[in-house]
């Protein structure tokens, strides 16, 4: 079941068909326009499951699947990022590339952005458009910060006698590219088992928060960059994807909730405490989100 209502700013759930054809409130928390353009980004594919939804954790997209839950507009917003820059592409594409096809195979389907000459003279460019922080973009990247000492040591205060250290950045780390990885080359899978050959899997990574002090410090100074993918052996991607969609097809056949999430598949417990669709309905996520708005209370002025 997908999203079926949204949460109006005073709390108050709204079925989505009848906000679109009627506000309920003395004013539209936002234009109509924007609003169908939110409901349409929420509209899921229930039938089997898509290399993004195998992605995510088996508990959140078996709780989207089988749960009938409500959204708050404002908090998907972030959705239409994306699909801004695929709208962007559209009708710019020419007769070397390729662009939104929605490929299957025995195990799941995946719509790839760009294929063909995107780059350069390779035909084989396979691209993937992200809009995403300057934080994901850095750890894409390999970049991190460490501490370097100045020479120079604090004369009063409570560091007196101590050095000082300034932040440098290094571009040498290990590269987070997990997700965007198995994605890729699994969109990559789909394209060869079409006779389409892959040499380089690419994303451009639009930073959404590029012009701000904190991307700065994060060495992330232009808009647009390049991450280059690498490929991964296909038995593996396979092996991994399979699990993935036995695990979802058992819960969703036996209606029974999947374990949580793992701590990478919800952020450390970021996501679940503010930016899972589903997590009202799943124990975990509901505990946690309890503990967190009675901590931002308690943090917020009386
Ligand atoms: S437009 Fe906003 S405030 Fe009005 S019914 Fe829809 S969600 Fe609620
Ligand atoms: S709240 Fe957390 S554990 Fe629960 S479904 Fe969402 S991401 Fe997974």
């Amino acid at each position: 079941m997908p999203a079926h209502a949204f949460i109006c700013p005073n709390g108050n759930q709204i079925a989505i068909e009848d906000c679109l054809n009627q506000c309920q409130q003395p004013m539209r928390c936002m234009f109509l326009p924007t609003l169908r353009s939110v409901a349409a980004s929420l509209n899921r594919n229930l039938n089997g499951a898509s290399v993004t939804e195998l992605i995510a954790g088996t508990r959140e997209t078996y709780l989207k699947k089988m749960t009938k839950y409500a959204v708050e507009p404002q908090s998907v917003l972030y959705a239409l990022h994306g699909s801004a820059v695929h709208t962007m592409h559209e009708q710019h594409t020419n007769g070397n590339m390729l662009s939104e096809i929605r490929l299957k195979d025995a195990i799941t389907s995946g719509k790839f952005d760009l294929y063909g000459q995107i780059l350069d003279e390779d035909e084989g460019v396979l691209g993937d458009l992200k809009v995403t922080s300057s934080y994901k973009i850095m750890k894409a990247l390999g970049r991190y910060k460490v501490d370097v000492p100045t020479g120079q040591y604090y004369v009063s205060g409570q560091k007196k006698g101590q050095m000082k250290y300034k932040k440098e950045l290094r571009d040498d780390g290990v590269r987070g590219v997990g997700d965007w990885a198995i994605q890729l080359n699994y969109y990559r899978i789909l394209l060869e088992q079409q006779g389409l050959a892959v040499k380089r899997m690419v994303i451009q990574a639009l930073c959404r928060d590029s012009s701000l002090r904190m991307a700065a410090e994060r060495g992330i100074d232009q808009a647009v960059y390049l991450i280059p993918i690498r490929r991964i052996s296909d038995s593996w991607i396979q092996r991994y994807m399979q699990k993935k969609a036995q695990n979802l097809q058992a819960a969703l056949a036996e209606k029974r909730l999947p374990p949580r999430c793992s701590s990478k598949e919800r952020w450390h417990d970021r996501k679940c405490k503010d930016y899972c669709q589903v997590a009202e309905y799943c124990p975990y996520g509901k505990v946690l989100k309890i503990a967190n708005s009675e901590a931002k209370q308690e943090r917020s002025p009386a």
